[in-house]
């Protein structure tokens, strides 16, 4: 695998089963036990009712892009070797909003609305980061 040289996501006790169901290429996210709301990014407790009983569900890694922006330069770092790259917000069918990369999508053709799921990224041996690709657009 090769050196991957870019910050990695330090996971806290509570989102480690997000962490650890992406290594498994398995989408999580919470929902409430009491008011079955659906929760992310992970959390202790329902910022709805406050209950301390969100569980984690299988999710289904679709969604549609709410916005997005895409950079074209960017400093001398480990990012820069990427250029140009596509920075999305995607809200999933479960109601939740992300924060992601949308890939597999020349940067000309992303677009508000776009259909994507997600695809995970084994970026080291203990890291996997999801990402989004388009559904219908694909290449
Ligand atoms: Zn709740």
């Amino acid at each position: 695998m090769k050196e991957y040289r870019k910050p990695l996501p330090q996971p806290t006790p509570w989102s480690k089963p997000f962490w650890d169901g992406c290594k498994r290429h398995e989408f999580l996210i919470q929902r409430c036990k009491d008011c079955q709301r659906p929760i992310f990014f992970p959390k202790l407790f329902c910022p709805y009712c406050l209950s301390p009983n969100p569980e984690w569900v299988k999710a289904s890694g679709r969604g549609k892009v709410y916005s997005y922006t895409v950079v074209y330069s960017y400093g001398p770092t480990e990012f820069s070797e990427d250029t140009p790259y596509i920075i999305g917000v995607i809200d999933l069918e479960e109601g939740v909003r992300m924060m992601s990369n949308i890939v597999e999508c020349p940067p000309e053709k992303v677009r508000c609305d776009m259909e994507v799921e997600v695809v995970f990224d084994d970026v080291t041996e203990e890291t996997t980061l999801p990402k989004f690709r388009p559904i219908n657009e694909r290449r």
